[in-house]
């Protein structure tokens, strides 16, 4: 599995990560059963993907616990990404968030801890004291946003005495690449990973219909593989991004992780990008 560094941390990272949003037994009768999901990502680990990313929001804390219990007896090391919800960006609650989402995940140190989107309501210099702090303790190793404008970037960063953001985690796929105007030319200048969300568009990749999608195929079946890896290949096409697709089925899990191998040439990538323009 191909590796990109994340920021300018110097750590590197599986260009294909795992997403943990909507896993397991809950609300939803369409999940994966918890057992179920607990394999998929342990399969996930052993075919080199090992970027996983959580929030506490996430099935109220429930996905945070599966990862913990994905990550036992693992033997590689995993990498963990999780994330602050905006309802709890004052200081103290930042502090009282990462000791909830550290139990969960039975960790004791966060790896890339996320303020997962903006809250205007709270002055963004509160937010980074306390994320500054989480540093300091040694309980995050890497701070990191999500949905965060290049403005919102901008503010978070001046507001931070020392460290330094490494990622913004935000929506990116060929149906949905608003990003590209403004956040990923900032991200390649400043050397900030971009983590592309639902990059398969949450099923629409494979769900989509019409040209765009007959060019999609087209690629597909001249370099023998599937749509998704098409997908995920074309935003890996760009070195400023990773990818952390979401599947409880394990074959999509063998099939993202194979994604990376995937290399188009500059053609197909241009061909896909006026496509889906
Ligand atoms: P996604 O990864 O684009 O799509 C997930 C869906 O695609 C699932 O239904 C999955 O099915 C299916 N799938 C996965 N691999 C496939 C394959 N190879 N072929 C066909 N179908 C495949 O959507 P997402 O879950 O919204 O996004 C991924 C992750 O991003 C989330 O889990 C979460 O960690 C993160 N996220 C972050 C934010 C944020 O605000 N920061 C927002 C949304 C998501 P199965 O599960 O049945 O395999």
């Amino acid at each position: 599995m191909e590796q990109r560094s994340l920021g300018r941390t110097g750590v590197s990272v599986s260009v294909v990560g795992q997403g943990t949003w909507n896993i397991g037994d809950g609300f939803n009768s369409n999940r994966a059963g918890d057992g179920a999901a607990v394999e998929a990502l342990r399969l996930g680990f052993d075919l080199g993907m090992n970027l996983i990313d959580t929030a506490e929001m996430y099935g109220a804390g429930h996905s945070e616990e599966l990862v913990a219990q994905s990550l036992r007896d693992s033997t590689e090391p995993i990498f963990i990404a999780t994330k602050v919800s905006p309802s709890h960006f004052e200081y103290d609650s930042v502090l009282r968030a990462a000791s909830g989402s550290l139990r969960r995940l039975g960790v004791k140190q966060i790896d890339l801890y996320q303020l997962h989107w903006p809250n205007t309501r709270v002055p963004i210099s509160e937010t980074m004291r306390a994320m500054e702090k989480l540093v300091r303790d040694g309980s995050a190793k890497n701070i990191g946003v999500s949905n965060f404008s290049v403005e919102q970037m901008r503010e978070a960063q001046a507001s931070m005495s020392k460290e330094t953001i490494v990622s913004n985690q935000v929506e990116y796929s060929l149906v949905d690449r608003q990003v590209e105007n403004e956040i990923i030319p900032y991200c390649k200048k400043e050397d900030v990973t971009v983590i592309a969300y639902s990059p398969l568009a949450k099923g629409g990749i494979t769900g989509g219909r019409g040209k765009p999608f007959e060019m999609l195929d087209e690629v597909a079946a001249g370099l023998k593989k599937t749509r998704s890896q098409i997908a995920l290949s074309w935003l890996l096409h760009n070195a400023s991004v990773i990818v952390i697709p979401k599947a409880s089925n394990k074959e999509h899990v063998r099939e993202n992780a194979a994604a990376s191998e995937v290399l188009l040439s500059q053609d197909q990538y241009e061909k896909l990008s006026q496509a889906f323009a």
